[in-house]
């Protein structure tokens, strides 16, 4: 912004003196106390009225060009990066609709509007920039995957929706769009949220989350967030449920457990009984074994689909290589 002392062709007065100020023979603006004081004063109001004017003008430019300095960073990292967390607040800054402190005053109730933040920053720790850093041994094997998903990379498999795949072992990209339109978990939460169109398979998915960041209607955004709240309750029990399964894969393992106990001088036989002196011959492979000194044994958890290691109970033992052949068969290792 300059000051050119004239009227722009818009019709806005560049300078801090008022146009009606009394001009010297060489054409510059003075003030004079010889004035009468009417004229003074209302020369004063008017020059204040004009600065005011120049000075909110110049706060909009800055607001602006900050704002625009803004957009283009978010933008420009989103388009670097396709796991950075912006990708919500890129499409909302780049689609039509409300500005996004409006988006979120829109929402009155404070924990929605918590939750539709989360949803703009990525807090909701989605697959898509978590790559389900809390359950690594949850996800699908890497055998599973290449004899499944011959084309998806290893990145595509650590950002696969748990819920999902552990319920119906089905492979879905976890990343807005699936949390939002697709996965069942939060079937019950979409449809209070969407109604009859919470099946709507009329739009494609891309179409309907770029309408649903334009949207306009107060109404709207806060049964957005209404529905986010109750996604990311949801979402902190499966993970607690995640992290405690997780949790178990590793503490009860076979491996780590057979490895402590053996380094503690104890003995495993090759079948994965847990004894705590060495047995000459070991009883797995007799017809009517006698289980004396046998401590802990191989099983297969189901839930966790891995091998851990459970006290010796006679009539369930099963050999550690049978075990290992039906997780091989389940492709669960
Ligand atoms: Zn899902
Ligand atoms: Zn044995």
């Amino acid at each position: 912004m300059y000051s050119t002392g004239r009227w722009s062709e818009e019709g806005y007065w560049h300078g801090a003196q008022p146009p009606h100020m009394p001009r010297n023979m060489a054409g510059e603006t003075y003030w004079t106390t010889s004035m009468p004081s009417a004229v003074q004063k209302s020369m004063r109001r008017r020059s204040r009225g004009i600065i005011s004017e120049i000075v909110g003008r110049f706060k909009d430019l800055l607001r602006s060009e900050a704002g625009a300095a803004l957009v283009q960073r978010v933008v420009s990292r989103q388009s670097m990066d396709a796991h950075a967390k912006t990708a919500m607040l890129t499409l909302r800054l780049t689609l039509p609709g409300p500005p996004l402190s409006m988006c979120l005053d829109m929402v009155p109730d404070l924990t929605h509007r918590s939750a539709l933040a989360a949803l703009f920053t990525g807090d909701l720790w989605l697959a898509r920039y978590a790559a389900n850093f809390f359950a690594r041994d949850l996800l699908p094997s890497r055998t599973w995957w290449r004899e499944h998903q011959p084309l998806g990379e290893e990145s595509s498999r650590v950002r696969v929706c748990l819920s999902c795949w552990r319920t119906r072992g089905n492979i879905y990209n976890e990343d807005e769009v699936h949390m939002l339109f697709q996965c069942e978990r939060y079937g019950a939460a979409r449809r209070d949220w969407l109604g009859e169109q919470s099946h709507s398979a009329a739009a494609p998915v891309a179409e309907r989350l770029a309408n649903l960041l334009s949207e306009q209607s107060a109404n709207q955004w806060a049964a957005l967030g209404k529905f986010l709240a109750r996604v990311r309750q949801i979402r902190r029990c499966d993970r607690t449920r995640w992290e405690n399964l997780q949790r178990r894969c590793v503490q009860d393992s076979f491996d780590v457990r057979r490895a402590i106990w053996r380094s503690k001088g104890k003995w495993v036989c090759r079948h994965g009984v847990f004894y705590e002196t060495r047995v000459e011959s070991c009883p797995c492979m007799e017809a009517v074994p006698d289980w004396t000194g046998a401590k802990f044994m191989p099983s297969l958890d189901r839930e966790l689909r891995a091998i851990i290691t459970v006290k010796i109970h006679s009539p369930s033992v099963q050999r550690l290589g049978i075990l290992r052949a039906t997780m091989k068969r389940n492709m669960w290792s």
